[in-house]
């Protein structure tokens, strides 16, 4: 089943709608080990580690 929306929405108010759809900054903290910047809940590219232990072997 699919909605059945009673009203047409006008261009106006469909443009004004998606006129919100902005790309936002991604969010990202730092390393608790190398201090640079990370996406959360992610392994950090720098060093390696993820929850204070290495994961990547570092060069
Ligand atoms: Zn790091």
């Amino acid at each position: 089943m699919s909605i059945c929306p009673k009203n047409k929405s006008s261009k106006g108010h469909r443009d004004q709608r998606r006129a919100n759809w902005k790309m936002d900054t991604m969010n990202l903290v730092k390393c608790p080990k190398c201090g640079s910047l990370m996406l959360p809940h992610r392994v950090c590219l720098n060093c390696g580690t993820y929850n204070k232990k290495e994961i990547i072997a570092a060069d």
